[in-house]
């Protein structure tokens, strides 16, 4: 059974719900994720900003311009007037809802049922739109299976306990549809999994039923292997493995949520990356094969913070790494990079929130340089330790360019450098042309 995720433009407009079908093969057993409609989850976070900080008429008027969004949509979903007024009444319910919050305690719980009418909505439209046209389908309520524990992490053991009951009172049903991105947490209350999360809901499913494939339908074809906004004659990635896309997810949030390789590596789910508006293109496949010693992508993150901290401390001494990564910790901040030398060692950050308070600790450890502005470059292929040349590759494609970090073999699938973020143009392009021209 194949899991099928569409985000919020390819249900973002009435014209694009239907569209779906073109895509959808209501003949075969399959579940579809779907996300809001596109706008509609950041407008239902202004909603819970304007609750949270008390401004009432504010969150009443931005819940009328949304609810008026949806007539729209509906007049336009729907032909026969009996589904429009079904139609009605699923906003209404929805819509009353969200005003109903207005009396109540307003509190992050509030919010994050806030935050979940989007799916609920976009969700029980489109089923009611497959009422419409006769095609059978059931939704599944995501709210009754999809779990994260407390420390949000999802709970798959969980979710498929709790599915495949759901799935088996329908045997003869070929479609599913269900809400991505909302989730219950272990109070079971209402929860999500983060901004963009449809996609990781998917993945989770598709490890949960054990799914022969997820796909991840987007308005891009596949994930490109460079940044297409500044380098011209990018191609979309036929096949990654899953270390390579783990690698790449860092940088590639923008076209599959982080998160989303992890489930489905675990059970060895293959992921496709696919076009809505060309769907024959043939994507992104991410599977467990992997194609030894080939460049697949070069990937670029800005707003990178390199902390150099040296202290002839260091020189000999155990226990010095641990009690530099220890501040880190304390603030709750990844480190992405890491270099060292026997007197000095820096780290890379891209959360800032408590950079002061990380200095000011680690100056107890020794002189500490702050670099702002930089950026991670890395160019992901599988290099196991019996390949060679390839760093030499790469380093000859920058070696105009001021290299800050360099970092390879931490993982056979990825040369990382750290360079200051107004020569990235510049090396994105000259390691475009020399890796794959
Ligand atoms: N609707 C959610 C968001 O906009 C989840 C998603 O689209 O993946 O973040
Ligand atoms: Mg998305």
């Amino acid at each position: 059974m194949k899991v099928l995720k569409f985000g919020g433009t390819s249900v973002g407009s009435p014209d694009r719900m239907k569209k779906l079908l073109d895509i959808i093969n209501p003949a075969e057993r399959q579940i579809v994720v779907l996300s809001a409609v596109s706008g509609t989850t950041n407008n239902l976070a202004d909603i819970g900003q304007a609750y949270l900080t008390g401004d009432k008429p504010k969150a009443a008027a931005l819940i009328a311009h949304l609810k008026a969004k949806y007539e729209t949509f509906i007049q336009e979903l729907y032909t026969k007037p009996a589904y429009v007024e079904l139609g009605r009444e699923v906003i209404t319910y929805h819509f009353e809802l969200l005003s109903g919050l207005a009396n109540d305690l307003f509190t992050p719980i509030e919010d994050k049922i806030i935050l979940a009418q989007g799916e609920l909505l976009s969700t029980t439209l489109y089923h009611v739109y497959l009422q419409e046209i006769g095609i059978p389908s059931v939704l599944l309520p995501a709210l009754d299976f999809m779990k994260i524990d407390e420390d949000g992490e999802p709970v798959i053991d969980y979710m498929t306990e709790h599915i495949t009951p759901l799935l088996m009172q329908h045997p003869n049903n070929k479609l599913f549809i269900t809400q991505g991105y909302i989730c219950r947490n272990s109070f079971g209350e209402i929860d999500n999994l983060r901004r963009g999360g449809s996609d990781y809901t998917a993945s989770l499913i598709g490890a949960a039923i054990r799914s022969e494939e997820v796909q991840i339908w987007t308005d891009i074809d596949g994930m490109h292997n460079n940044d297409p906004r500044i380098v011209k004659g990018t191609k979309p990635i036929s096949h990654l493995s899953f270390d390579e896309a783990a690698e790449l997810a860092y940088f590639g949030a923008k076209i599959l949520h982080p998160q989303s390789v992890f489930p489905a590596q675990k059970y060895k789910i293959p992921v496709r990356l696919l076009n809505t508006m060309d769907p024959t293109a043939a994507g992104t496949l991410i599977s467990m094969q992997s194609e030894k010693g080939e460049i697949k992508s070069i990937a670029a993150k800005d707003n990178i913070t390199a902390i150099k901290i040296y202290s002839s401390r260091m020189l000999l001494a155990y226990g010095f790494l641990r009690r530099v990564f220890e501040v880190f910790e304390r603030y709750k901040t990844p480190i992405d990079m890491i270099t060292t030398s026997e007197v000095a060692v820096s780290v890379t950050i891209d959360d800032t929130s408590y950079l002061g308070e990380i200095t000011r600790e680690l100056n107890a450890f020794g002189s500490v340089e702050v670099d702002v502005n930089q950026t991670i470059v890395c160019v992901v292929g599988d290099f196991g330790a019996e390949t060679h040349g390839y760093a030499a590759r790469v380093l000859e494609a920058v070696k105009h360019i001021p290299i800050r970090m360099i970092s390879y073999g931490g993982s056979s699938y990825n040369i990382s450098i750290l360079i200051k973020t107004a020569d990235k143009t510049e090396a994105l392009r000259s390691l475009h042309s020399r890796l794959f021209e």
